[in-house]
């Protein structure tokens, strides 16, 4: 199917793309009220099904949200969109909203969420960006203090990644690097960020004030199945400038070579072996998985 003719689920019917609608009252456009998740299908197969939609669940918990269906039915839903789009290789955008309401913020008047699923090919980042890595520059914006909007909690909100982003894309750079209220690295815009330095593989900690990344995950299990030391340990922008490799992982960008942050060469500005293992072993795992 060409992707004008994707069929688009929304509470458990497809729809053509251009039926595929919601209400203007719902609260997920009025106020970003809602929780999303963002998926990879490999081979057929979409990765790590089950921890997303945990993720999932647990984002909608956090905003008083019950998914009008059951964990098990959602993951039946998901497949069935992949197989009714004739996907093999793509990404899925999984969406449930508050609904629709009064105008008013009352969460607890929208009565009827809805569960959106669209599966599409996806449009990746230039495949040089992959080989030759890409630049950062760190923003001024900071990541959402975990005590004003959790940044584990992935919800329709996204204007604080997007302000950072802004910076990122004025710079002439893809992502941006965003510190936590501490002036701790963070994480990137929509991506996990990683750093090598004398063959030890550092990640912020969740308690950075971080979306858990699914991808993040992956890849700290296949470091230590490697013989890698790895670490989730507070890091701050200085260790990133005198880091030998850095790389960021995420559902879409998967796992993309970083070389170069705030004008200044990472290591010596080319992807490192480290990353390049790395990806490598998340390829295998993804194909296989
Ligand atoms: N951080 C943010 C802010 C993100 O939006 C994403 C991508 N959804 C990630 C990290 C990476 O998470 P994942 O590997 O689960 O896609």
């Amino acid at each position: 199917l060409g992707f004008m003719n994707r069929k688009i689920y929304i509470n458990g019917q497809y729809f053509d793309r251009e039926n595929a609608k919601i209400s203007v009252f719902d609260h997920g456009l009025l106020y970003g009220d809602g929780v999303f998740e963002g998926m990879r299908i490999y081979s057929g197969n979409v990765f790590r099904l089950q921890q997303h939609l945990e993720r999932l669940w647990e984002s909608a918990r956090a905003i008083a949200l019950t998914i009008p269906m059951s964990i098990e039915q959602l993951t039946d839903d998901v497949n069935a969109t992949v197989k009714e789009n004739g996907l093999t290789d793509g990404y899925i955008r999984l969406i449930v909203t508050r609904g629709a309401g009064p105008l008013g913020l009352d969460p607890f008047r929208c009565v009827d969420p809805q569960v959106i699923i669209i599966a599409d090919k996806i449009t990746l980042y230039p495949e040089s960006h992959y080989t030759e890595g890409l630049k950062l520059v760190t923003a001024s914006t900071i990541r959402n203090h975990p005590a004003a909007l959790s940044p584990r909690i992935k919800s329709l909100n996204y204007l604080n990644n997007i302000m950072a982003k802004i910076e990122g894309l004025n710079a002439g750079c893809i992502e941006a690097v965003m510190l936590n209220h501490k002036g701790e690295v963070a994480e990137c815009t929509g991506d996990n960020i990683f750093l090598i330095k004398n063959g030890v593989l550092t990640t912020p900690p969740i308690d950075a004030g971080i979306l858990e990344g699914i991808t993040r995950n992956a890849v700290l299990e296949l470091a230590v199945a490697a013989g890698i030391e790895t670490r989730q340990a507070p890091m701050t922008r200085h260790d990133i400038y005198v880091a030998d490799e850095c790389f960021l992982t995420g559902s879409a960008a998967e796992v993309i070579p970083a070389v170069q942050i705030d004008n200044r060469n990472i290591g010596d500005g080319k992807p490192g072996p480290v990353t390049l293992q790395l990806n490598e072993a998340f390829r295998k795992l993804v194909h296989q998985s």
